[in-house]
């Protein structure tokens, strides 16, 4: 019997590596531009989760040397107050990338507040031009999680180009922009959502398999073709029989690990990537915003 197991795509070392960079590079960029880069994280409400991640991207903005300017709203601010920080934002020179953590409030509008964003301050690439750039294939700010997913398949020089790549999951944040970006890589691809007949026909198929849909334990052994390259972009909740609550993602990881060739963890795999490309989009905004600093290695 075949006995191997998986071999981990370990996002945590990957972030690692890419925040000790980073911090070098705002050390080497900082005496010339005369300031430290400067992320702007909205946050609206008491969401637990959102507060959760919002902290850990102030505590990685720290870490790097990059200076925070969040601010934490509550539930009952309105669009138009939201849209009046954002403008501020905008003009103010110390802030190089702004972010509206999601989800928003049901009275408030996500999209047209995404869409005040200065598309040159997108820190979460999620903006119309910045999505236009990415579908053009032109260089802009991309968004974080699936450019979290290409950056981590490329540390382990995971070949995408003719793969047959399958995507589950066809959100603005995720499965759609991380579908264009495997395309612009080369590789062959399928989105699959909520709707698509034979989902284990499709994820059999897949050479490169990314779940991106936010259920517990969905991709099985089965729907795996053996060898293939497993990412688990879901992040879920789940309460075991004695109460505890942990992080999983929609792999069922203990059964799939033995069919895969390569797979992400979680907690530690595509999170912690998120957070690095969303600190790499904000130091290279700085950076361009001063075109007489040298260009990003
Ligand atoms: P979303 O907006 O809810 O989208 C989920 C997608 O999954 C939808 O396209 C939906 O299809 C599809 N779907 C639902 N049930 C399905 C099924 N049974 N089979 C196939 N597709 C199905 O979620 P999201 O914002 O993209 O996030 C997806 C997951 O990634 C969540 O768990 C989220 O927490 C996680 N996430 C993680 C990170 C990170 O940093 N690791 C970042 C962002 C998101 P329809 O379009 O047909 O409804």
């Amino acid at each position: 019997m075949d006995t191997k197991t998986a071999q981990l795509l370990d996002g945590k070392a990957l972030a690692q590596k890419i925040q000790t960079k980073l911090t070098q590079r705002i050390q080497a960029l900082q005496p010339q531009i005369g300031r430290p880069p400067g992320l702007a994280v909205l946050m609206v409400g008491d969401n637990p989760a959102s507060a959760a991640y919002v902290r850990n991207k102030e505590r990685a903005c720290t870490k790097v040397g990059i200076a925070s300017f969040g601010e934490h709203f509550s539930v009952h601010t309105t669009q138009v107050e939201l849209e009046q920080v954002i403008q501020a934002l905008n003009q103010d020179e110390r802030v190089d990338g702004i972010l509206v953590q999601l989800p928003l409030p049901d009275h408030l509008d996500a999209v047209s507040l995404l869409n005040q964003i200065a598309p040159d301050k997108d820190a979460d690439g999620l903006h119309p031009v910045n999505l236009g750039r990415l579908v053009r294939g032109e260089p802009g700010l991309r968004s974080c999680t699936p450019a979290g997913v290409i950056r981590l398949l490329q540390e382990y020089q995971i070949q995408l180009e003719g793969k047959q790549a399958v995507v589950l999951g066809r959100s603005i944040l995720v499965g759609k922009p991380l579908a264009l970006m495997l395309l612009e890589a080369d590789a062959t691809v399928t989105i699959a959502h909520s709707r698509s007949h034979s989902l284990q026909a499709i994820t059999k198929s897949a050479d490169i398999l990314i779940s991106a849909v936010g259920r517990p334990a969905l991709i099985t052994a089965e729907m795996v073709k053996p060898r293939a390259v497993v990412v688990d972009v879901g992040i879920n909740r789940i309460t075991d029989g004695g109460g505890n609550s942990r992080l999983v993602g929609d792999v069922h990881f203990e059964s799939v690990q033995g069919v895969a060739e390569f797979l992400t963890p979680v907690p530690g795999g595509i999170g912690p990537m998120t957070v690095a490309m969303l600190l790499q989009n904000t130091v290279s905004s700085y950076s361009q915003r001063h075109p007489d600093v040298p260009k990003d290695p």
